[in-house]
């Protein structure tokens, strides 16, 4: 199957900005390749700062990647022309952590949606029925039509983004965090809609959060970020099961567990990994989680692991599993 994404070698430097001259780079994103494939929603997870919002602009080109290449379906998105990318505006999307920034607090319901579509040259028989209909596909209904964003609750506020962009017919979306500013009742609603929208219209979701259960829930596979590296690709229940990095170890025993033993046991292993994650400015040589990483050994600190195959479609970039 053709991937409907694909990023290669992709990187993202920021440049710190002495008085003078540029005193070093943020490697927020550093040389990580993956693929998404019709209809699959890839999981990005990592702490705060790992570059996974970054990675997920990046490949919208919200912000332009420094190297690397993005390729939409089978076409390099960093060649196309100016109506090319109107194109790809059109069919790859983002849907933000919050929503109400992104709605214009003076349009109503309709004119928020309608903007879009009329800016796209998207041809509506009836507009108004257009809007309802949407609308109604992500829990809203007619009488919302003429309102304004304030006049929702966040949940709403996010059903109404989700509408915008369903109007223009989207193939690909990246959800960044889009229920983490929101209630875990709401949040379990509008997590239920995207996925009963993803199998009606085969959307395929690039969904970023830093709250792994979350992201099982949601993924078919799953890829975590550590300092702007993917250390490790699996399908989601691979992951959960058999979590091979020792940093995908330590998010896993930081899920609240019910069972008490187990989450003992959890507790435990989580003790096992040191510190906090060390600045991407400076990131350490070799594997960048060797300060933090119990099974460290002399070749970490020195060598960056390849991301090698483990088992059917998992990878991991560790010197536990790698040849030297
Ligand atoms: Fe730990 Fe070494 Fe594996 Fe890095 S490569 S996670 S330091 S064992």
């Amino acid at each position: 199957m053709e991937p409907v994404i694909q990023v290669k070698h992709l990187k993202k430097y920021f440049p710190i900005k002495g008085l003078f001259f540029t005193k070093g780079h943020v490697k927020a994103v550093d040389d990580i390749s993956f693929e998404i494939y019709k209809g699959e929603t890839f999981g990005l997870v990592g702490e705060s700062g790992c570059g996974k919002t970054t990675t997920g602009r990046t490949i919208l080109r919200l912000i332009e990647p420094t190297a690397g290449e993005i390729i939409f379906e089978g076409k390099n998105v960093m060649k196309f022309s100016k109506e090319e990318m109107k194109e790809f505006r059109r069919k790859a999307q983002i849907m933000f952590q919050d929503p109400y920034s992104s709605l214009n607090p003076r349009q109503t319901v309709f004119d928020i949606i309608m903007e879009p579509v009329k800016f796209h040259g998207i041809e509506v028989d009836d507009p108004e029925e257009f809007v309802v209909k949407l609308l109604e596909s992500v829990g809203l209904n007619e009488m919302h039509l003429y309102r304004y964003p304030h006049e929702f609750s966040g949940g709403q506020r996010q059903r109404i983004a989700l509408a915008r962009l369903m109007a223009l017919k989207p193939q690909f979306i990246v959800l960044d965090e889009p229920t983490s500013a929101l209630d875990v009742s709401v949040q379990a609603n509008i997590l239920n809609t995207l996925k009963d929208l993803q199998s009606e219209y085969g959307f395929t979701y690039l969904f970023i959060s830093h709250d792994l259960g979350v992201v099982k829930y949601m993924s078919h596979r799953i890829g975590v970020m550590y300092l702007g590296k993917l250390v490790e690709i699996g399908p989601s229940d691979r992951i959960f099961e058999n979590p091979l990095h020792p940093y995908t170890q330590m998010l896993l025993s930081a899920i609240p567990v019910p069972d008490p033993e187990l989450a003992q046991e959890l507790k435990a292993k989580r003790k096992m990994v040191k510190g906090e994650p060390p600045s991407p400015i400076n990131p350490p040589t070799g594997c960048r989680f060797h300060p933090r990483c119990p099974f460290a050994k002399e070749i970490c600190k020195k060598e960056e692991p390849p991301l090698v195959k483990v088992e059917e479609n998992h990878y991991v970039a560790c010197w536990l599993y790698a040849k030297s």
